[in-house]
């Protein structure tokens, strides 16, 4: 755990967010900051910094895994995922999450 890590504090219970679901490896709660009517974020319970740093492939896939579950339950028009990484893509923290967005049409591309 990063101490200094926003997303370690929400995982660890430091930080009052209503978990949407706990894992063993990973959390769901809801952007503080919605980009759409449903907009939830899926953490790694374990510090990593993103996703070129993540080592784990199974975990990964159980990341993965549990956003399709979350994604069809709250998107069932359809739903995406997203990852940002890095200054050009506007990575805020530096704690690896998959943004989950639905509830309304989603354009394409991205901004
Ligand atoms: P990113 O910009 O891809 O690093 O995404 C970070 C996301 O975390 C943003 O969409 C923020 O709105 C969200 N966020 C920041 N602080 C909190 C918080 N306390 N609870 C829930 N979401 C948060």
């Amino acid at each position: 755990m990063d101490t200094t890590c926003l997303f370690c504090q929400i995982a660890n219970g430091e930080l009052p967010v209503e978990l949407l679901e706990r894992a063993e490896n990973y959390v769901v709660f809801r952007d503080i900051a919605p980009q759409a009517p449903e907009h939830l974020l899926v953490v790694p319970t374990r510090h990593v910094a993103c996703l070129s740093a993540h080592d784990a492939p199974a975990e990964l896939g159980e990341l993965f895994a549990a956003a399709a579950r979350w994604g069809r339950g709250v998107g069932p028009a359809g739903y995406r995922l997203v990852v940002n990484e890095g200054q050009d893509a506007g990575q805020t923290v530096a704690h690896l999450h998959l943004h989950l967005l639905a509830g309304r049409h989603l354009s394409w591309p991205p901004g």
